[in-house]
């Protein structure tokens, strides 16, 4: 793929990324999320092909044995999440620019792929302290899923020099001004 804009936005759950994401959306007209394909249930409200290619574990492996996969990971839980090949080139073809909504290494992987192409952001909680008391304000979490949750972001962290940008967001208006303008600059 030679042409097409790719725009991966990475955060720490409770970063704000999907409101961030939503944001752009409704800003830049030509963007248009990667729809990923996924071994995992859908939730309340997902719907195939929008959300994700929900897809069973067997398929999943047969697309992989195909090289249909840009990347693709598996977490702990055995689940598997993939950016497809097909999907990507279709939005291209289509003239649309690409936003990614990926964990931290399939972002990694994506931007090694597409170099200049990719604009990489990484959202940064202005501390670990902040992110917690987020969570726990979001409701969302039992001690257990926060836990595990600021422990993933810690280990997430690590990884946020190898972005093109990082972008903390102490305020959310103030963080998507910021977002708003570098991904403008990249799509101009
Ligand atoms: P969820 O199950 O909450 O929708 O997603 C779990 C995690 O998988 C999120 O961090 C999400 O960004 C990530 N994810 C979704 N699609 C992909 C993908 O295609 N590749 C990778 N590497 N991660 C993905």
């Amino acid at each position: 793929m030679k042409e097409g804009k790719l725009i991966i936005l990475v955060a720490p759950s409770g970063g704000g990324k999907s409101t961030l994401a939503k944001r752009l959306f409704d800003d830049f007209d030509q963007l248009r999320l990667s729809v990923s394909a996924t071994t995992r249930a859908p939730r309340e409200g997902e719907q195939d092909g929008v959300h994700y290619y929900f897809i069973s574990h067997d398929e999943f492996q047969q697309r992989i044995d195909n090289n249909e996969f840009v990347e693709w990971e598996e977490f702990y839980n055995g689940t598997r999440y993939g950016t497809l090949q097909s999907d990507i080139e279709n939005k291209i073809k289509s003239g649309y620019f690409i936003l990614l909504d990926i964990e931290v290494k399939g972002a990694i992987n994506i931007k090694k792929i597409f170099g200049e192409q990719c604009l990489s952001i990484f959202i940064q909680p202005p501390s670990l302290q902040v992110l917690e008391d987020r969570l726990k304000k979001r409701g969302t979490e039992n001690d257990e899923t926060l836990a595990l949750r600021l422990e993933r972001a810690k280990e997430e962290l690590t990884y946020s020099d190898q972005f093109d940008r990082v972008i903390i967001n102490d305020d959310l208006d103030t963080a998507y001004a910021k977002v708003k303008m570098l991904v403008s600059d990249f799509l101009k």
